[in-house]
């Protein structure tokens, strides 16, 4: 899963910015009949017609939100665009076309570069985005990605932070942790193979807890499924830094408090069975751990019936009075702790 040694190695300066550029755009033809020019002139041309326009942008700097010795680049491109469009998505918005910025050194190989790419192309496939532009600069140290999303829903669709209403349920995909736990086993063995390079990681217990931190999917799907059940969300984030700072962005936004339970925060077994090797709480992985990319949602009570039961989705909690406090209930009715936005350390083993 490691760079392949084996493969050539051509200098960007062999193949010049504007033959990069080509080489990249090649794989990218539009589909979407919202792109009416993609690559290749100043800039591109987009017709959203009736529906409002959706943008949003990530940066992703090597050494703060990236590792490559343990991120092989076809991961790190797969990455950036489903955590730029998750964004989007997290409006209630279909994500239709991306922009990718790109600072490089000179370490960097043509190959390498093409992995990345990979990685992007087969997200665009997956979720029919048009790569319809960006930019390309050399860097001093280092890459740089930064990715621009482009979606558009019908303005009476759109979900914002702020419109949770008072005894609201909190609502969440998926289960949380795992990427976290992922990048922690991911870790463990680069410190490992730094000591004895023969290392052989053995990654069969964790397959899903990788997976979940270099192959992270936007919940598209959820949006549609809540289409089906005819629920629309009174307010959506998606869980890129941890339940409890998105729970703390709802609240904000909207006024009132929110009160989530321990016992009912999904958490697959292996993030239970791993946090436990590496002495965390597990809770504490979903509470801050971040990049699960899940989405995070209140509905209305009367919402419930249609959700209840649904293997996609686990009721947290409720929103409180305005202006109350936001805390989670210990398992069993046991305490409230407060929540905050990093650091929760109550119960930890
Ligand atoms: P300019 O000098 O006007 O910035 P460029 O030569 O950088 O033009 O870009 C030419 C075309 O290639 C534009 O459509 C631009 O959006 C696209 N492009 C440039 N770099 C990238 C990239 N890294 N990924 C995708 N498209 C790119
Ligand atoms: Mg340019």
């Amino acid at each position: 899963m490691f760079e392949d040694k084996n493969i050539a190695k051509t200098s960007l300066e062999d193949l010049g910015e504007f033959g990069l550029i080509e080489q990249i755009a090649q794989g990218f033809q539009p589909k979407q009949n919202s792109t009416i020019k993609g690559i290749g002139d100043d800039a591109a041309v987009l017709d959203y017609k009736t529906e409002k326009t959706v943008v949003s942008s990530e940066i992703f700097v090597e050494g703060i939100h990236f590792r490559w010795d343990y991120m092989p680049l076809r991961h790190l491109g797969y990455k950036v665009a489903m955590a730029t469009v998750s964004d989007i998505i997290a409006m209630n918005a279909t994500p239709k076309q991306l922009l990718v910025n790109i600072a490089l050194s000179n370490r960097f190989t043509v190959e390498a570069v093409d992995e990345i790419y990979n990685g992007i192309k087969y997200a665009c496939d997956k979720l029919e985005l048009d790569l319809v532009g960006g930019d390309t600069s050399s860097s001093v140290t280092g890459l740089t990605l930064s990715l621009t999303a482009i979606g558009s829903a019908p303005e009476e669709n759109l979900v914002y932070r702020t419109g949770a209403q008072q005894n609201d349920l909190i609502v969440v995909s998926g289960d949380l942790g795992g990427a976290f736990l992922g990048l922690q086993v991911l870790e463990r063995e680069a410190q490992v193979t730094k000591i004895n390079p023969n290392n052989k990681p053995d990654f069969e217990n964790y397959t899903y807890l990788i997976e979940r931190q270099l192959k992270p999917e936007a919940r598209r799907d959820v949006l549609q499924i809540l289409k089906e059940l005819e629920v629309k969300p009174s307010s959506m984030i998606d869980i890129s830094d941890g339940l409890a700072s998105e729970l703390i962005h709802l609240s904000k936004h909207s006024g009132f408090g929110i009160q989530i339970y321990e016992e009912k925060i999904p958490l697959d077994p292996s993030v239970i069975r791993t946090a436990e090797e590496f002495s965390i709480n597990p809770i504490t992985c979903a509470l801050n751990g971040g990049e699960d990319y899940e989405l995070l949602f209140t509905i209305a009570q009367q919402d419930f019936e249609k959700i209840k039961g649904n293997p996609h989705f686990s009721v947290i909690g409720f929103v409180g009075e305005k202006g109350s406090e936001n805390y989670l209930i210990t398992k069993g009715n046991q305490s409230k702790v407060p929540l905050v936005a990093q650091g929760w350390t109550a119960n930890e083993s």
